[in-house]
């Protein structure tokens, strides 16, 4: 396991979760198969607010979701932080 760089992607406010979903975070948690327990964001311990759409820094446009509280779901587009590659989930396989 490693960590990755990743960043927020803007404009997915209004993109619903597929059928099945009640949210991006319930999304997260059923690829998972366990409970977001806290943000995922390295070194944040806020608790998981949200599943929020994230890309790898140097990917390209593939969207991630991670659980994350809204403190670092707000962080501006151009900041970079980082996470465990292995929490993030892609929205599409
Ligand atoms: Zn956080």
């Amino acid at each position: 396991m490693s960590f990755i760089e990743v960043k927020n992607k803007k404009g997915t406010a209004g993109k619903k979760p597929p059928d099945g979903y009640t949210s991006w975070l319930d999304f997260w948690e059923k690829k998972k198969g366990k409970k977001a327990t806290t943000c995922e964001v390295k070194g944040c311990d806020g608790s998981p607010d949200v599943g929020g759409h994230v890309i790898k820094v140097g990917e390209g446009g593939k969207e991630y979701i991670l659980p994350m509280c809204y403190d670092c779901n707000n962080k501006p587009e151009e900041e970079v932080f980082e996470a465990w590659e292995s929490d993030l989930v892609p929205v599409k396989d």
